[in-house]
């Protein structure tokens, strides 16, 4: 293995950048021959970053490296009590072939309000910047060109020390891989089916569900596979008072005749960047937004009675979602009209046009990585 560049100055956050080249890095007509058609999250770059933390060094030791295993210790925590966060983001390519990504720093921030309530150490917003510049120094090539493709990002943190008692972990490593991804929905956006959970929850009041961590999505498989069996895609989850929560890994959005959207306000759902974006496009449309409590009796009355006309759900992958029907064990809605459709899409296709670099970018939220 060489080694490039080790004495490179060091950045904001006073760290100095290993890069290890990986000497079997797919040649560029294998990389091409998977950005044809890279589906998600089965394909991998050439290389990955970490960092480690230990409660004396704090961050140390950040570096590019091959991609490849990792080695853990069966004792390690995280396999143990599950002490892991994570997030995701997008690296877009625009016309001119420049890099970008967006929000970045929202996503630093709500990584470090994850790591609060897992008790992990909370990992400067410049270092996590960093981290993705210093995987698309080396890796820019895998972001593909076609059409609402991306090379998603995924950074996360886990509990890495070799202790079975319970307590937070004095040793933590931070990642960076990144999976180049195809278009969600090569034939258009499809409205999706969702399947409402009353059996299970995803979070509880004072529980972790306001953080990005495993869990959380451990605890929504078994539901999502009883929603798999009743032909729906995802799966809907309330609060004891029958309160609307989000999907297993995204929020909700409920449109009502008059082109109010009504999303819910909770302290124990995820916070989506997708979803504060598209709300910041429709207010700057002059449309009213409502963040609030809001019951499954709301909008099933509201359906009933014509004052909500449907409902999309919102995330990074899949970016916006019409809901064509909502179904529970014994009532189910259906949204038929165009119109609340018609105006998820249209958001979508705006902030879409934002992030690959077709529409003004009014808020600056794009960040440039390849300079
Ligand atoms: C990541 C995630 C979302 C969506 O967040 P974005 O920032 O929009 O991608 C929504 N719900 C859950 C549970 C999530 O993990």
């Amino acid at each position: 293995m060489t080694i490039d560049l080790p004495l490179q100055a060091p950045t904001a956050a006073g760290l100095i950048w290993q890069t290890v080249r990986n000497p079997d890095a797919k040649s560029d007509a294998e990389r091409e021959a998977i950005l044809a058609d890279p589906g998600f999250g089965q394909h991998f770059t050439d290389h990955m970053v970490d960092v480690c933390w230990s409660e004396k060094g704090g961050w140390h030791r950040p570096r590019v490296s091959p991609y490849g295993p990792i080695q853990l210790d069966p004792a390690a925590a995280v396999l143990h009590y599950a002490q892991e966060i994570f997030e995701g983001l997008k690296a877009y390519r625009h016309a001119d072939g420049s890099i970008w990504t967006f929000r970045p720093q929202a996503n630093a921030a709500r990584m470090q309000r994850s790591a609060k309530r897992m008790a992990l150490p909370e990992l400067p917003e410049s270092i996590f910047l960093d981290s993705i510049r210093q995987l698309i120094a080396v890796d820019g090539a895998w972001v593909p060109s076609a059409d609402e493709t991306s090379l998603y990002l995924r950074p996360f943190m886990f509990a890495k020390e070799a202790f079975l008692g319970v307590r937070s972990a004095k040793k933590v490593a931070y990642y960076l891989i990144a999976s180049p991804a195809t278009a969600y929905f090569p034939g258009g956006v499809k409205p999706v089916n969702i399947w409402l959970s009353t059996e299970y929850a995803r979070a509880g009041k004072g529980g972790t569900g306001a953080a990005k961590t495993g869990g959380n999505y451990a605890s929504s498989l078994l539901p999502q596979a009883e929603a798999a069996e009743r032909g729906c895609q995802q799966v809907l989850f309330l609060d004891d008072d029958g309160n609307l929560e989000e999907l297993g890994g995204m929020n909700v959005v409920l449109v009502t005749k008059d082109g109010r959207l009504i999303t819910p306000e909770s302290d124990s759902i995820l916070e989506g960047i997708t979803r504060d974006s598209i709300l910041q496009l429709a207010r700057d449309r002059g449309l009213t937004v409502e963040h609030r409590k809001v019951s499954i009796d709301e909008w099933r009355e509201g359906a009933a009675s014509g004052e909500i006309v449907g409902a999309f759900a919102c995330g990074t992958a899949a970016v916006v979602v019409p809901i064509g029907r909502l179904l529970a064990e014994d009532f189910e809605i259906v949204h038929e009209g165009d119109a609340a459709a018609e105006l998820a899409l249209s958001l979508r296709d705006e902030l879409t046009g934002i992030q690959y670099g077709r529409v003004e970018d009014r808020h600056g939220w794009m960040v440039r990585l390849d300079a």
